[in-house]
């Protein structure tokens, strides 16, 4: 394994368990993609990883002790992230989510035993075979759809990443939820998404959902909030979405599981206006919408978004109604939400109480010293 020694900056990282190091901290001159062994500048042992001199984020550790990165490797890494995947009531899971299950570079995830295999670095990819073959000896695949984040490979230097398929994958795959039935198309499925991450959130939600009460799910994309509030709680249920083809979807799940819903496909944000000249009212509403920042210049913009959805949202919530809203980019974390809240309850003239804090569900696990693991937040408030 090839040797590379970095600076002060990043061995105190390092020893923190810190597990990036930027290409400006090293000190020796590599030019391919490669495995390494991280030293410091007294030559003393820090990490095993792997570099691509391409990328800004130039080393990503795979592991803290001196070990052989081969097909074990991988297999102890899967059998270790499984382990702590407790509880879950669903036969879809994230079974590897990058750096949080210390496999930076790949997103496994397991629909029905239909996988999806996704690699967003470029030298992770070197280590395909390994990792395909740890994946058969600890999982039992019916199939796998390898695929890539194209945009970050192309930037690390792979130009023809193509996406595979081993096995055979149905049209669409049944998954079961806490229950509830959900059709997901794995092959689509990348841009379309099922959101395993709120998975524990629906559950929260549901709570406080009262029988036959009226619902918003705004964002809905495949129906998941609101298929929870009808089918526990026989709630009415109004599903938003700007996507025709994520209404599509959402229609299918709420008919496969026998229940009916109001359908908009209309963008969130001109409904609530909409709604508010109708002067229609809601006992929860849920505010669920895409990352609206994808980096730290697009913040203010974002903040801007979230208020008008904070107070159109307030505005359509019942008196001792509830209002639930996430972020799930970095960039807007819970204390941009509470702000956000804040100002609204103001505007608005709603005093309200935090009843929740939500986050991303367990097997979308993050690690304190990776702050960007944890994205997905979220809060639910009552107005009193
Ligand atoms: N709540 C969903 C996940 C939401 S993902 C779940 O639990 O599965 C975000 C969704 O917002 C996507 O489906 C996307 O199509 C939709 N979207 C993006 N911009 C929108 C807009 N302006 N108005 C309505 N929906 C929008």
């Amino acid at each position: 394994m090839r040797e590379v020694i970095v600076n002060k900056k990043a061995s105190k990282s390092l020893k923190e368990f810190f597990p990036w190091v930027y290409k400006s901290d090293i000190l020796t001159k590599i030019d391919d993609i490669s495995l390494v062994k991280i030293l410091d500048e007294n030559k003393k042992f820090l990490a095993v990883g792997y570099i691509n001199p391409k990328s800004t984020i130039s080393i990503r550790v795979l592991s803290f002790k001196e070990e052989k990165i081969d097909k074990n490797f991988f297999i102890k890494r899967i059998q270790k992230a499984l382990i702590e995947r407790v509880d879950i009531d669903s036969n879809a899971k994230r079974i590897i989510h990058s750096e949080g299950d210390f496999l930076p570079g790949i997103i496994l995830d397991s629909y029905d035993d239909h996988l999806s295999l996704f690699f967003n670095t470029a030298a992770i990819l070197k280590f395909k075979n390994e990792i395909l073959e740890a994946i058969g000896e600890v999982l039992t695949p019916k199939s796998i759809v390898i695929s890539g984040d194209l945009y970050s490979l192309k930037k690390e230097g792979i130009k023809d990443f193509k996406s595979e398929i081993i096995g055979e994958i149905p049209n669409e795959i049944v998954i079961e939820e806490n229950g509830i039935k959900f059709i997901v198309d794995i092959l689509e499925g990348q841009k379309t998404g099922f959101y395993l991450d709120q998975r524990k959130n629906r559950k929260i939600l549901t709570r406080y959902i009262k029988q036959k009460s009226k619902v918003l799910d705004l964002f809905c994309n495949t129906g998941g909030f609101g298929l929870y509030g009808a089918k526990i709680k026989d709630a009415q249920i109004t599903a938003v979405d700007i996507s025709q083809k994520a209404i599509q979807n959402a229609k299918k799940n709420f008919l496969l599981n026998s229940k009916e819903a109001t359908f908009i496909t209309q963008n969130a944000f001109d409904y609530l206006r909409v709604l508010r000249k109708e002067k229609k009212k809601f006992d929860m509403v849920i505010i669920d919408p895409p990352s609206f920042a994808k980096s730290k210049a697009q913040k203010s913009t974002a903040l801007r978004g979230f208020k008008d959805l904070a107070v159109n949202g307030l505005k359509v919530t019942e008196d001792e109604g509830y209002l639930a809203i996430f972020s799930c980019s970095y960039y807007i974390d819970l204390k941009d939400l509470e702000k956000i809240l804040l100002k609204a309850s103001k505007d608005t003239q709603k005093q309200i109480k935090i009843i929740e804090h939500l986050y991303q569900d367990i097997d979308h696990p993050y690690i304190l010293n990776n702050p960007y693991s944890l994205y997905l937040k979220g809060l639910l408030v009552k107005i009193v």
